[in-house]
């Protein structure tokens, strides 16, 4: 496996020692994804693999490194970051062509771990893989999850818990905080390097623009806005979009506190930390603008070499972003509502239909797979809906009037590939969790697993995989 990240500067990467854990087990290796990345799935499910998977001992070649990144945590600057808790083992060639990289999460303590144990627990490790593999399934850029492993070994939360380790494939773990630690050295050549890096990963195009730094600023403005309006149209809460957990290849990345929402509520936060609501369900495309801003900050000196056009640059980059949002959001609005062409009062037909829901607490989900049924869309039987939703039904019924040909069941079709049926609940997920953690039971992880990778078929036998929470199933916080 090689190690391109050692071509940066050596002050931003540590090569520490190995931290074995006493009983690795394997709990789950994703097969096709290791015969995706061209990895050997018995290797890795055997005596060897399993050692690397824990961390305990790498085979000959694979030397792991723990990276160096800063950050704003909840809008505070942290100078000092890092891969607390995480080694990247280096990276692979995909079947595809592209670069690919592979990292522990839970590996142990590095030189970045602060006060922590480096460790993580069972739950959010099990969390991180079925979301991250569920969110891949809806066909959103995320990271990837090769194996959870267990370590045989308790940590110390706010009680006992077993420990797990994951692994993770990205196309890389830049992000907007690894820029903002080089940025902060001053060091104009070092930032340079990391920026060659990024677009040589990431988007060789921008190689040959005539302004490198600001051709790869657009991409990335248009990348995240891109990827927070794939989120918002699925009712994703990422948690946690501190700039450290904002990736440059525009992947969902760093699954903690992160969870779907269930009841339509713009105002939806699950994660306990965060009291203020700055990560709200509706405030994520103005955080995402606000972490790019951080990155323009970053990218500043390589923008242009005339010091006055470099914020002038910046801004016009960052404007990418609402036009990039808008356009993707309303797309995906549009498809959602089975609707193939723009016209005049589409989007005061999407507000009026969130609006609908938010009053009447309507399950987003459930709605947007109830208006996906052939017999809602001709307007023969709308009972799966609440009669509050009789005068938006009408208005949606006369736009689809005046959208071309298509039969009801073709345009349900349609819909239906683009509305899933199945998200990951947060009930089912901490039911899940629970299982695992309390009794030792992964039936409910694979079942779970199974059912969110296949999320817009609706599968038969599964129908309470696609239901919202009962009242007393509700969960109301997520913790990381
Ligand atoms: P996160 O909130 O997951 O983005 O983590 C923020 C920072 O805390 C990162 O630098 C992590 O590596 C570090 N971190 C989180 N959990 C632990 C842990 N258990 N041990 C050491 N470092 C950690
Ligand atoms: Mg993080
Ligand atoms: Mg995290």
């Amino acid at each position: 496996m090689a190690q391109a990240f050692t071509q940066l500067p050596e002050w931003m990467y540590n090569q520490g020692a190995l931290s074995p854990v006493v009983a690795p087990r394997l709990i789950r290796l994703n097969a096709p994804l290791a015969a995706e990345l061209g990895l050997d799935a018995h290797w890795l499910a055997g005596p060897q693999g399993l050692a690397m998977l824990a961390g305990n001992s790498m085979p000959a070649g694979v030397e792991p490194v723990a990276t160096a990144y800063a950050g704003h945590q909840f809008g505070y600057y942290n100078p000092a970051l890092g891969d607390g808790r995480a080694l990247l083992l280096g990276d692979v060639r995909d079947r595809s062509g592209h670069v690919r990289e592979i990292q522990l999460k839970g590996a142990g303590r590095t030189v970045f771990s602060r006060r922590g144990d480096g460790r993580a627990a069972l739950g959010p490790v099990l969390r991180e893989y079925l979301l991250s593999e569920s969110m891949a399934a809806l066909g959103i850029p995320t990271t990837r999850a090769l194996a959870a492993v267990s370590t045989g070994e308790t940590v110390q939360r706010e009680t006992m818990l077993p420990g797990a380790i994951l692994t993770r494939v990205a196309s890389s773990h830049l992000r907007v905080g690894t820029f903002q630690y080089v940025a902060a050295r001053r060091d104009p050549a070092a930032l340079r390097q990391l920026l060659d890096f990024a677009i040589a990963r990431h988007d060789p195009q921008a190689r040959q623009s005539e302004t490198p730094a600001l051709t790869f600023l657009e991409n990335v403005v248009a990348a995240q806005a891109s990827l927070v309006a794939r989120w918002m149209l699925v009712g994703f809460i990422h948690g946690v979009m501190n700039t450290d957990n904002m990736a440059i290849s525009g992947e969902t990345i760093d699954y903690g506190p992160c969870a779907f929402m269930d009841e339509y509520d713009p105002a939806t936060v699950f994660s306990f930390i965060d009291e203020q609501g700055r990560y709200a369900y509706t405030n994520q495309p103005t955080i995402a603008l606000w972490n790019l801003t951080r990155l323009a900050e970053a990218l500043l000196p390589l923008l242009s070499d005339s010091e006055d056009a470099r914020p002038v640059l910046a801004r016009q980059a960052l404007a990418g972003f609402n036009t990039r949002f808008h356009a993707v959001y309303f797309d995906g609005m549009r498809a959602k509502l089975g609707l193939t062409t723009p016209q005049e009062g589409d989007e005061a037909l999407f507000a009026a239909l969130l609006e609908t829901m938010h009053q009447t607490r309507a399950d987003m989900t459930g709605t947007f797979r109830a208006l996906s049924q052939p017999a809602v869309l001709a307007g023969e039987d709308v009972s799966a809906l609440p009669a509050a939703f009789a005068p938006w039904l009408e208005r949606w019924q006369q736009r689809l009037r005046h959208d071309g040909a298509l039969s009801p069941a073709a345009r349900a079709q349609a819909m239906q590939a683009v509305n899933p049926c199945y998200i990951a609940r947060n009930h089912l997920v901490e039911a899940m969790i629970r299982s695992a953690v309390e009794e030792g039971d992964f039936t409910p992880f694979e079942t779970l697993l199974a059912v969110l990778s296949n999320p817009y078929a609706q599968q038969p036998g599964r129908e309470r995989y696609a239901l919202p929470p009962g009242a007393d199933e509700r969960v109301r916080y997520t913790f990381c």
